[in-house]
């Protein structure tokens, strides 16, 4: 019988971190952003009500440290009602399988992700050879195997609403991984990007742990579509949003935002496609 709740077997620690280690950022009253080594979680939900979601689940070997954010945030013995992610990638799951243990919640993602979430399929390996910084060239140590939810992982509903988070609606921006979705909230104009726009330059090693700000493409060296990538940035560029929160960086709100998003929309080509990698010339299945 296949193993339901398990890691790949490529799956752990990555000594990579940043000067966000650590950090946890009150975005809005009932947002907040927490960093782990060198990517985003997100706790969307109001303290004094105790019902929230987890957006993402940090890196590997990281439970123990979530669940302590968690209690600090929400009180004692507290659990989401869900975890919903923007994608499957190790970055995004490392902590999972202990938080679904531990909580006993449902995981939500889109269906194109779920092969991934479910141990049938491996993202493509990242690529080392991309064009960028130190981060894409220490890629090949990153886990790509598929984990495995079993029953705990679902597809994010057909109507575009998001579970336990109201107000919310998915979108479904491909390109970085084929099921990546963002989060919006139409009332504030608040995005949850993951990976599909992110606030650091994740590819180069001095700037991801300096967390210097600015509005770039996917990480390199795990996007395997990049014409389906700008198609996405475009869409978000399209909501223009007010408040972003990506999968690495720091939150951006107000023109810096609506500047970097729009010069990143019209020349992605540019700025972020990558002039050589193995997967620029198109996904390689
Ligand atoms: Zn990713
Ligand atoms: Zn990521």
């Amino acid at each position: 019988m296949e193993k339901e709740l398990s890691y790949g077997s490529d799956y752990k620690f990555i000594p990579a971190t940043s000067i966000g280690n650590g950090v946890g950022i009150s975005v809005l009253p009932d947002i907040f952003c927490y960093t782990i080594q060198i990517v985003n979680i997100i706790f969307a939900g109001n303290p004094d009500t105790k019902e929230f979601v987890l957006v993402d689940a940090g890196m590997p070997k990281s439970a123990d440290e979530i669940i302590r954010v968690t209690e600090e945030r929400f009180g004692s013995g507290a659990s989401p009602k869900a975890i919903i992610l923007t994608h499957g990638h190790f970055d995004h799951v490392g902590a999972i399988v202990e938080l679904v243990q531990k909580w006993e919640v449902p995981v939500y993602a889109h269906e194109l992700e779920l092969p991934y979430l479910t141990g049938k399929m491996s993202y493509p390996e990242p690529d080392p050879t991309v064009e960028g910084g130190m981060v894409a060239k220490m890629s090949p140590l990153f886990p790509n195997e598929p984990i495995n939810l079993g029953k705990h992982a679902s597809a994010l509903p057909l109507d575009g609403s998001v579970p336990n988070m109201p107000g919310f609606r998915w979108i479904h921006t491909p390109g970085h991984s084929i099921g990546h979705v963002s989060l919006f909230r139409d009332s504030d104009r608040l995005l949850i990007a993951g990976d599909a726009v992110i606030t650091v330059r994740q590819d180069a090693l001095y700037k991801v742990i300096t967390q210097e700000q600015e509005v770039n493409g996917p990480p390199r060296y795990l996007t395997t579509d990049w014409p389906e990538a700008w198609n996405s940035v475009k869409k978000l560029e399209a909501l223009k949003p007010a408040v972003a929160i990506t999968g690495h960086g720091i939150p951006m709100s107000g023109e810096p935002l609506t500047n970097g998003l729009s010069k990143l929309a019209n020349e992605f080509d540019k700025l972020a496609i990558p002039d050589y990698g193995k997967y620029v010339d198109g996904p390689l299945h």
